[in-house]
């Protein structure tokens, strides 16, 4: 019998992601679920026939089914343009689901014995949380060309305020940053929830000490929101919130053996997020959820579409590409699917199809890109399609 399920948003994709996408679901999923989808193809040839409203659809699809899982799409540039001629050069689907759920990012390492982080004493996952708005990435920017004065002016219903930031003796530059209280708060209630969703800890850092209004409030708010709507179910999970400045956090990290939430401004989580894929081992073991302030969860795996690997595969060559973040892609949307209905054998499912997969990779079956960092004798470099009917092989073990 197979485990029956409510529906989800499935977000198909491009190029190699693609190729994964289908055998993932062919060998891993349909044979034990009858999957249960709502499906939106964002390949780029049907983002363009459809005037991106694809992507529009499947945003609102997983505001409406709470959940949704994305394979990896392309974000058109010049070069896509003229490759798949184009009617226009689309948006980053990502930004388009991520402003219509006005999501917090958290992204989370995929750790097995086999691989060893770089950092030696990393022995659980740490999640970055970024906050995905404003700051640097809404910044405004101006060259200033010679002598004169720079002012802060906020023209309100109130009256005008003003502060002089600098007088410049000769050329330089200026930048106006900007965030909004409502976007910092849903941030923090997205970290604080996804916490303690995983029953971790979360730590933020900012730099208060020398932007003591702008990072004073994103330090604020946080305080505020954890006393008054987290403390307790914290303290119950006897999990904690901790504060510190950024730079004490790096070497915080550094030194910490893992297992916590890391909440960071969205410059810092850019920057940082990058580091700690990589000192982990491979960006192809990264996982990303999406989590919007009212409970929509969007699961995919953080890297892109594999397009050297897709070119290789549509000349026929053999590829040895990694399917393990996006097969955690869709053992993390199911088992939230059965969270949210109270599906014990979905999560289960969920479960298992994890073990299998790190099962495979513990027993010295692995894709080229874990084997060269994997730290062991006997092992066997598969290829996209063998590694996941390796995977099965596993699955059929546990589920028999
Ligand atoms: P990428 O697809 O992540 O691949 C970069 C390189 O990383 C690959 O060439 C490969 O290295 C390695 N790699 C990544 N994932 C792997 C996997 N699963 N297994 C094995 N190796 C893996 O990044 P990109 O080449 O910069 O971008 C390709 C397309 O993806 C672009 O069109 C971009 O717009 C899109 N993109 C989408 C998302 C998303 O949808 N979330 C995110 C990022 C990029 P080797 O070639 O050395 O084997
Ligand atoms: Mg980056």
């Amino acid at each position: 019998m197979k485990i029956t399920m409510k529906p989800i948003a499935e977000l198909d994709g491009d190029e190699m992601t693609r190729v994964l996408w289908k055998q993932i679901k062919e060998e891993l999923l349909q044979p034990f679920v009858e999957l249960n989808t709502e499906y939106y193809d964002l390949g780029l040839p049907h983002r363009d026939e459809t005037g991106d409203r694809v992507t529009l659809e499947a945003a609102e699809a997983i505001r409406s089914l709470r959940v949704g899982v994305k394979c990896a799409t392309i974000t058109p540039n010049a070069q896509r343009m003229e490759e798949y001629k184009l009617h226009s050069l689309w948006k980053s689907p990502n930004a388009t689901i991520r402003a219509a759920l006005d999501g917090t990012v958290f992204r989370t390492p995929i750790l097995t014995k086999r691989v060893k982080p770089y950092v030696r004493g990393w022995v659980k996952p740490i999640t970055i949380a970024r906050h995905a708005y404003g700051d640097i990435y809404k910044a405004v920017e101006m060259k200033v060309p010679g002598p004169g004065t720079a002012e802060l002016l906020f023209r309100g219903e109130q009256g005008e305020e003003r502060q002089e930031i600098f007088r410049f003796t000769g050329p330089g530059i200026l930048q106006g940053l900007h965030n909004r209280d409502d976007s910092i708060e849903s941030f923090a209630r997205a970290c604080f929830g996804y916490a303690l969703g995983r029953g971790e800890d979360l730590w933020f850092s900012a730099k208060d000490t020398i932007s003591k209004t702008y990072d004073g409030t994103f330090r604020a708010i946080f305080q505020r929101i954890y006393e008054e709507e987290y403390r307790a179910a914290f303290e119950e999970k006897g999990i904690s919130y901790f504060y510190t400045l950024i730079d004490d956090a790096v070497a915080r990290v550094i030194r910490s053996e893992g297992g916590f939430v890391w909440a960071t401004k969205n410059y810092d989580g850019d920057v940082m997020s990058d580091m700690v894929a990589t000192a982990f081992g491979s960006l192809a073991m990264m996982t990303s959820v999406l989590v919007s302030p009212d409970g929509n969860y969007e699961y995919e795996a953080a890297h892109g579409t594999v397009t050297k690997h897709y070119y290789k595969h549509m000349a026929g060559e053999t590829t040895s590409t990694n399917s393990m973040a996006t097969i955690f892609a869709w053992s993390g949307a199911l088992r939230k699917r059965g969270e949210l209905d109270d599906l014990p054998e979905l999560m289960h499912f969920a479960d298992m199809l994890e073990k299998a997969s790190l099962d495979t990779i513990a027993s010295g079956y692995m894709t080229k890109d874990l084997a060269l960092l994997a730290d062991m004798e006997d092992k066997h470099i598969e290829t996209t399609e063998g590694f996941i009917l390796k995977i099965k092989e596993n699955l059929d073990k546990l589920l028999a």
